[in-house]
């Protein structure tokens, strides 16, 4: 409850997450009538918070809290919040729950550098861009000694732990928004306090901190919206600029000179991969001491000397094979490599020789009969050439990731996490995007998005809903935005886009025109998809509708390493497969023929089948502008991220519903020797309806279902902890 402006209740909260079209609610006449705050949109099509002055038919007047007066339609007002409200920790506490307050909180505590508040259950984390003191041992410890309760991914992080300990069961922390937002940041916040929590003084915790290092410089890269942004497949192409990983430019600036002339590496500047795009370095970045900090890390995590260089020699592989380039050899137009510096160093780094390098990367194997032939590539097929070493470079470099994980996972196989059997996941996964332009990066990226969102619809909504029902309580449903059509749209077969790229893909002939033509003649039907002009479609997302343009979804689709590829590095002696690790495809087994598509998906499949099986944990990260700035907040932009990722309509579910559950058993064994009355029936049931009534638990706060009794929240707090106490 809260206190009125005017020592006047208003009728019940206002529901209703805003923008569905009707903004009008009954409780606005009240407003009307007792002049209250209301929000209302501005000309520039920001919120402005005021009062009513006087009202005219559908016409109202506003004085807005900057001294402005303006007219609006009594339509479009909006309750707003009392002031005893602003700034709550927990957004289920707004009285009034519509777009503008929600927004307001948020940005309010913003200001104060509070980044984290709660939507229910959900941790709601507004990036900062500047260090605030909010994190180290001294915050870590209140909240491991529950000093502090306050909104933190701590505090995310210790609940994950302590009901991983209570239930027996895995946790997992799934972490999403844009990028840029924080995920990553985030995540490591959340392992610094795991690690903390889990590994005691034995030195653990600094081994499994030193991890991001490593996973950073080979993992992330800097793009125009982040400059360490999580990503990957980059290392070939790059737009203008953004830049690869970061390993490649610390190696180019930090390797010692006994490396740099073993690698014959240059500086980054000199390599066609690093130079394209015109973006070197990071302001305020210096790689060459990052290369010592991971080489430190390195150490740390126990890679041994000899492995680490083996791994730097790859990178240098991958710069040299960037700088192959092609030549015509013959009257017949046949193209071949150049057989210049870039050629033998990368060669020599992979340890095969110069002339099977140049055979395979200028040939390709035909089938005939059982066996196969090598036939030269011609001049219209240079671009065949140039994807084969780009197919190469990819490979090479997605093989030793995988390496690396591999090893630093090994190093870490001891030790007391490993004896309890459970664990805690951390999901830091690329958020939905949609640029001006999108390929097939982001159709990937966004289908995996979609199916996140469903997992997280399925926890907080239907699993909540589900469970109220079969226990035959009183509940007034809350609708929520299904996305299951939009999932069929991808995985339906055979007439969904993941089936029917495959089969275009399959085709010879095909092209991504035609592949866009079969789109709409199969999918047009379908509410979720949106044909476009030409090579264009539409998909009507959870969070909006994208436009992808299917140029080069083939060719990105086909899986493009080539079995000959896989059979040159195996024969020659290149020390990669010794680094491979036995799940790799590499050394010998068969590649698999699965285009990227259809390998997406079944990973995609893998990770929701390990995360249903576990406790979920949400953190929604927020970016509160698009400049990297600390201090700027953009309404427009902070809502679109709140409407995307359902915080509305969390936060009315949490607050209407029941959060304490317990089964009647559990209850009348925890409370029920509180009661003095021993005539009450010893039944669970019976004992749990006394204890209830015994301590005058309001009606409005409680119900009993078939198996379980459902309290609102704080109530546990409210009246049985003071019992229990006194
Ligand atoms: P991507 O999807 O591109 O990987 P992301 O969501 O992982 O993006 P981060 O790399 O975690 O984004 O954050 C981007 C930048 O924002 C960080 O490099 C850091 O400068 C800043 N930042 C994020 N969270 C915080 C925080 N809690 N405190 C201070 N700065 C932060
Ligand atoms: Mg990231």
């Amino acid at each position: 409850p809260y206190v009125e402006e005017n020592n006047e209740k208003v009728k019940g909260p206002v529901t209703g997450s805003v923008p569905k079209g009707k903004e009008w609610d009954d409780n606005i006449g009240y407003f009307i009538k007792k002049r209250l705050r209301v929000w209302c949109r501005l000309p520039n099509g920001q919120w402005g918070i005021g009062k009513i002055q006087s009202t005219s038919g559908d016409e109202a007047t506003v004085s807005l809290s900057s001294g402005t007066v303006i007219k609006v339609s009594t339509e479009e007002l909006i309750p707003a919040n009392p002031d005893v409200l602003e700034g709550v920790d927990d957004l289920i506490q707004l009285s009034y729950l519509n777009e503008p307050s929600v927004l307001h909180n948020v940005k309010h505590r913003y200001a104060q550098d509070l980044i984290y508040s709660k939507a229910g259950p959900v941790l709601i984390a507004v990036n900062p861009f500047k260090d605030i003191p909010i994190y180290g041992n001294e915050t870590l410890t209140s909240y491991k000694q529950k000093a502090k309760d306050s909104p933190h991914v701590y505090a995310i992080a210790d609940a994950a732990y302590n009901e991983m300990m209570r239930d027996e069961k895995n946790q997992s922390i799934i972490i999403s928004g844009e990028s840029g937002a924080g995920k990553t940041e985030t995540a490591k916040y959340a392992m610094q306090y795991l690690a903390a929590l889990g590994c005691g003084n034995d030195g653990m915790e600094y081994e499994i901190l030193q991890t991001n290092c490593i996973l950073e410089a080979f993992g992330n890269a800097k793009t125009s919206r982040n400059d360490n942004s999580s990503r990957f497949s980059r290392v070939v192409q790059l737009a203008n600029g953004e830049r690869s990983y970061h390993i490649f430019y610390q190696l180019c600036a930090g390797a010692p000179s006994t490396l740099r002339d073993r690698l014959n590496l240059k500086m980054a500047s000199e390599y066609k991969y690093l130079n394209q795009s015109e973006c070197l370095v990071i302001d305020g970045v210096n790689d060459g001491m990052k290369f010592h900090k991971l080489v430190e890390a390195l150490d740390i995590v126990q890679i041994h000397k000899e492995d680490q260089e083996q791994a730097f020699a790859m990178l240098a592989a991958v710069l040299w094979l960037g700088n192959i380039s092609f030549q015509v050899i013959d009257n017949e137009n046949h193209v071949e490599a150049l057989a210049d510096e870039a050629v033998n160093s990368a060669a020599r780094l992979l340890n095969c020789s110069a002339q099977d390098l140049m055979l395979a990367l200028s040939s390709h194997k035909i089938q005939a009969g059982k066996d196969s032939i090598a036939k030269k590539l011609t001049m219209q097929q240079a671009c065949l050439a140039i994807d084969r070493r780009d197919a190469l470079s990819k490979f090479i470099y997605a093989d030793l990731f995988e390496w690396l994980v591999v090893q630093i996972n090994k190093s870490f196989e001891v030790g007391e996490l490993m004896i309890t059997g459970r664990s805690i996941s951390i999901l830091d996964i690329y958020g939905f995007e949609s640029f001006k332009n999108n390929s097939f990066e982001q159709f990937c990226i966004n289908y995996a998005n979609e199916r996140l969102q469903q997992h997280f619809n399925r926890h907080l909504f239907k699993l909540e809903q589900q469970e109220y029902e079969e226990d035959g309580i009183d509940w007034t449903k809350v609708d929520f935005e299904d996305n299951q059509e939009c999932l069929n749209l991808f995985e339906k077969k055979p007439l969904g886009l993941l089936s029917l790229l495959d089969e275009e893909s399959n085709f010879p002939n095909a092209t991504d025109l035609t592949f866009a033509n079969k789109l709409k003649q199969y999918l047009n039907g379908n509410p979720c998809f949106k044909g476009e002009r030409g090579r264009a479609f539409g998909v009507c997302h959870y969070a909006g509708e994208v436009v992808y343009d299917t140029n080069g979804f083939l060719e990105k689709n086909r899986d493009p390493m080539h079995s000959d590829f896989i059979q040159l590095l195996s024969s020659c002696g290149c020390q990669l497969p010794k680094l491979a690790s036995p799940s790799s495809q590499f050394g010998g087994s068969e590649p698999s023929m699965q285009s990227v598509g259809t390998k997406f998906k079944s990973q995609l499949f893998k990770l929701m089948h390990q995360l249903e099986k576990t406790t979920p944990h949400f953190i929604r990260c927020i970016k509160p502008n698009g400049k990297q700035l600390p201090g700027q907040y953009e309404d427009d932009l902070v809502s679109k991220q709140l409407r995307c990722c359902g915080v509305l309509e969390v936060v009315r579910i949490s607050r209407s519903g029941y959060p304490t559950r317990m089964t009647h058993q559990e209850f009348a064994g925890r409370y029920g020797f509180l009661l003095l009355d021993t005539n009450v029936s010893q039944d669970p049931l019976s004992l749990s309806v006394a204890v209830l009534k015994n301590f005058n638990v309001l009606p409005e706060m409680y119900q009993v279902g078939y198996t379980k009794v459902y309290l609102r929240m704080g109530q546990i707090k409210l009246y049985m902890a003071a019992v229990i106490i006194l």
